[in-house]
């Protein structure tokens, strides 16, 4: 038997064949949340002029210690009256203009006010709670790079050096169908056989937190006709997902009616556990994911695959999934022939993240894993995992 692709190599062969979207103008209240296409460059210095960072007096610090005339009151968002001369002081608010001449602000608390002048007991160092003009950032420079996403610290930067639209890329179009002839809406009373369709709802969940458009969530029994309307039209989207119907079953007819509407198989069945039958496949430049049905399968092969795809769409700088490093909090056998991905609760402990695999691992417990933060990857091989052994995990949003 063929040896199955690894994780490494199936995302390998995902993210070869994801062709950045187009990218459109956004204005900054609209970009939250969108990767950003074009460098964006500072359209001013920031702060913009040198600017006290308390309430004080503004002076120069060779004056000090010593006793100084209070010449004017400076406020924020107005130009200082005039130049500073030596042995002057002004009073000055926090983000107000340090006039030219002083070189250092003493806050309001280390001061003795008394009949319009200061008293200051100990030297003030020069530059002292003065924020320099362009200390932050100098106009022309790049304030957030392309290919990053953008969270609030981004959009509060882009904004602060002036820049109120900006080029991003448009959000993947992205389609759901999920599989099978047992499923019925939640909502509905259950006939016997039929089990509530958990994996739609759920997928497009995902794709949306991934940054996706979700277009079309359709549910499918086991059925060509159905499948090949709904697949057909899935396949207008940048992502096409399917869930069930992809393994070997009479019954399994996503991949066939996939291929039948021109869809290219990359490849079907890889190295992990749970996941195994995922397939994938393209046709123009749609992204093709055949999930497995059970839920914890397509949630595990979503955040492996098809979060970094839908990513790597948007021209996202580092789309492969985000590992970070813990300890196992208890021993975990490993699968010798597949990476295993075990649902688990993370909590923090003396410096270390420790991982509790939760009870109850079989890839149908979308209940089980609900109660999970993170997933732990137990690679494969012989034997056992031990506690406290470090691993590496990706977060569950
Ligand atoms: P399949 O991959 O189609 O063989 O499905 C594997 C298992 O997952 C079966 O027990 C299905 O009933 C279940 N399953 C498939 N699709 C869904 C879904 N959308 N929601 C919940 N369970 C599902
Ligand atoms: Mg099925």
């Amino acid at each position: 038997m063929q040896a199955l692709l690894t994780v490494d190599e199936a995302l390998a062969a995902v993210l070869e064949r994801a062709r950045p979207v187009p990218t459109e103008p956004l204005a900054l209240e609209n970009a939250a949340g969108r990767v950003l296409a074009e460098a964006a460059r500072a359209a001013v210095d920031l702060p913009p002029f040198p600017s006290s960072a308390m309430d004080g007096f503004a002076l120069r610090a060779r004056d000090t210690p010593g006793t100084l005339p209070v010449v004017g009151h400076i406020s924020a968002g107005r130009p200082a009256p005039r130049a500073l001369a030596a042995g002057e002081s002004m009073a000055i608010a926090t983000g107000g203009v340090v006039p030219e001449g002083a070189d250092a602000v003493v806050p309001i608390e280390y001061v003795v006010e008394q009949d319009n002048s200061i008293e200051i007991a100990a030297a003030v160092e020069p530059a002292a709670s003065v924020r320099p003009r362009a200390g932050d950032i100098v106009a022309g420079e790049v304030v957030v790079e392309a290919g990053t996403r953008l969270g609030p610290a981004q959009i509060g930067a882009l904004a602060a050096a002036g820049l109120s639209r900006v080029s991003c890329s448009c959000r993947p179009r992205a389609a759901v169908v999920t599989t099978g002839t047992e499923l019925r809406p939640p909502g509905e009373p259950l006939a016997p056989g039929q089990i509530y369709e958990a994996n739609g709802v759920m997928l497009a969940a995902a794709l949306a937190s991934a940054g996706a458009s979700v277009e079309q969530v359709v549910s499918v029994a086991d059925d060509q006709e159905a499948h090949r309307a709904a697949l057909l039209r899935g396949l207008e989207a940048d992502v096409l997902v399917t869930s069930g119907g992809v393994s070997v079953g009479p019954h399994d007819l996503v991949r066939g009616v996939a291929a039948e509407l021109g869809v290219e198989e990359v490849f079907w069945r890889v190295a992990v556990k749970p996941g195994k039958p995922l397939s994938f496949g393209v046709r123009g430049r749609t992204l093709v994911f055949g999930l497995p049905g059970n839920p914890v399968s397509s949630l595990v092969c979503f955040e492996l695959f098809v979060r970094p795809a839908a990513l790597a769409l948007q021209g996202y700088a580092d789309p492969k999934p985000a590992f970070a490093g813990g300890r196992l909090a208890a021993p975990v056998r490993r699968n010798p022939h597949r990476d295993e991905f075990l649902r688990a609760r993370s909590r923090a402990e003396g410096g270390d993240i420790l991982l509790e695999p939760v009870s109850g691992q079989e890839s149908h417990m979308i209940a089980r894993a609900a109660s999970a933060d993170a997933l732990v990857l137990a690679p494969r091989g012989e034997g056992e995992l031990t506690a406290g052994e470090s691993v590496r995990f990706l977060r569950l949003l």
